[in-house]
């Protein structure tokens, strides 16, 4: 067979399927590949050899007593580090968990096994999946594989890196305002944040409850869509899961079409800040919507120009609590715990030593923004907010079925350009986080590269809560008329490491 690395998910999960190929040779083709290269990338935390090819093994078996196989059986996956896996260390990008090894699998994680999936290990994020960039990670950056000098974005930079240098055909994220399409966008690949709830967050490390969202990572619509449907559902474990049945997002995804559909662009999504290239690809994919038949509609969303100021007040507010379970008492790392320290002093020792710079920021804006004095000055005012954005979202869906935008104000940025300057840095976002704050679906898929750096330009696409389904419609139709005007996906011009 051709090299096994190179197939899609779905391709793949056929070719085992059909015994073409097992589920070991696929596992140790992206182990080999993950040998010979992520030491350039970076992608990878820990590498699970053992596991892997115990679960891929596990798939041929079944196949061997003719039982039915599941539509993702034997694929491999890069699991993004903030997920709990049984046995296998779990970091965060954080050297606060260094040593902690969960007794306990994620629902998630769970949901992976159960359908076969092949886990390879956990992939580097920014530190509690707060930043933009993955140099947010206390192990060191992640390089984008269209350019190793540049960021694969964040905080899910392991994961969008993973895919985009064939490490594995299907990656998970999380994203509390950006995390899978701000990386999937600037690495070429396609990133889903479903609706609020529909991803179990059970043995997902919490950064901010009411915004974290985990949702699949692929190469095409298709796997991204068949991902989804494996980690979506139901769970009791998570109060705020949807308990209502999952989008068909598979039959959305092969059945692209986008006739009739009414289209809306964001009118503040675009202007000064914005890449030239950036907007370029943009303007010409609404054409390719227009082209492909369907209505395009401006439309305005006026509150959403306040929206990063929202959120960097809620999402720092919940983590300032979320994040104070980490007491040295709990969970890996302790220091000054020699008989000389009071408890107290032993959790703040632990606490300066353990978390970086950009937590301790979020920790402390937290916390003041909660305070009581300035409590309903700034957490109040970003809650008005907040309901605010969802309004002017629901203004809009009563006209249009879905918005569209580009998913970030510019291409891959270089490491170390933004590390300095958190507000550049919080930018990225601009695009991504509204649908955060009001909990609804959007995509991220590539729409070409930018004329004046050659770098990839992600499409975002957003649909109301639980119309996820809408997103794979459009990104299908898109996606595919893409690469017949390419002449293949996207990825194909990305540089071999
Ligand atoms: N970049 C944003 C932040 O730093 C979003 C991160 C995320 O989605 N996890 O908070």
């Amino acid at each position: 067979m051709a090299d096994l690395t190179r197939l899609t998910a779905a391709q793949t999960a056929e070719a085992i399927a059909s015994g073409e190929t097992s589920a070991v040779d696929v596992a140790q083709a992206h182990l080999d590949r993950i040998d010979a290269i992520d030491e350039k990338v970076h992608a990878f935390l820990h590498v699970d050899t053992e596991g892997a090819l115990a679960a891929a093994r596990a798939v041929d078996a079944k196949r061997a007593k003719g039982e039915e196989l599941g539509p993702l059986a034997g694929v491999p996956l890069a699991l993004k580090d903030i997920f709990t896996t049984e046995g296998v260390p779990t970091t965060v990008g954080s050297k606060i968990l260094d040593g902690w090894i969960p007794p306990y699998d994620a629902t998630l994680t769970r949901r992976l096994k159960e359908a076969g999936v092949v886990i390879l290990g956990k992939t580097n994020m920014d530190e509690f999946a707060m930043g933009s960039s993955t140099e947010n990670s206390a192990f060191g950056p992640t390089g984008n594989p269209w350019d190793l000098t540049r960021i694969p974005g964040g905080s899910g930079g392991g994961s969008s890196a993973a895919l985009a240098s064939f490490q594995a055909p299907l990656a998970i994220g999380t994203d509390t305002g950006g995390s899978i399409r701000q990386p999937a966008a600037v690495t070429g690949t396609v990133g889903v944040k479903p609706t609020y709830g529909a991803v179990s967050r059970y043995g997902m490390v919490a950064f901010s409850s009411s915004l974290d969202q985990g949702g699949p990572c692929a190469r095409t619509v298709l796997d991204a869509a068949l991902l989804h449907e494996a980690i979506a559902g139901h769970d009791p474990l998570d109060s705020t899961s949807v308990d209502a049945p999952v989008p068909a997002v598979v039959e959305a995804a092969r059945n692209g079409d986008v006739r009739g559909l009414r289209v809306g662009v964001v009118k503040e999504f675009g202007g000064e800040g914005y890449q030239d290239g950036v907007m370029t690809r943009f303007h010409e994919s609404v054409e390719l919507l227009r082209e492909l038949g369907a209505e395009i509609v401006e439309v305005s969303c006026p509150s959403f120009t306040y929206a990063l100021a929202a959120y960097y007040l809620i999402a720092p507010s919940e983590c300032s609590s979320n994040l104070a379970r980490f007491d040295a008492m709990r969970y890996g790392l302790r220091v000054g715990d020699d008989g000389t320290h009071s408890a107290e002093e032993v959790t703040a020792l632990t606490r300066e030593a353990g978390f970086g710079a950009e937590v301790k920021r979020r920790i402390m804006l937290g916390t003041y923004a909660l305070s009581s004095g300035y409590y309903d000055a700034y957490y109040g005012s970003a809650q008005k907010v907040r309901t605010l954005i969802t309004r002017d979202f629901e203004r809009a869906f009563g006209d249009v079925d879905v918005l569209v935008s580009p998913t970030t104000p510019t291409t891959a940025f270089p490491i170390g350009e933004r590390a300095d300057d958190p507000m550049a840095m919080y930018l990225a976002d601009l695009c991504t986080i509204p649908s955060n704050l009001a909990g609804n679906a959007a995509m991220s898929l590539p729409c070409g590269l930018a004329p004046e750096d050659g770098l990839p330009v992600g499409l975002q696409i957003i649909a109301p809560a639980l119309a996820d389904d809408r997103l794979y419609r459009v990104g299908a139709a898109v996606e595919s008329a893409f690469i017949a005007r390419w002449g293949h996906p996207l990825l194909e011009e990305a540089p071999t490491l």
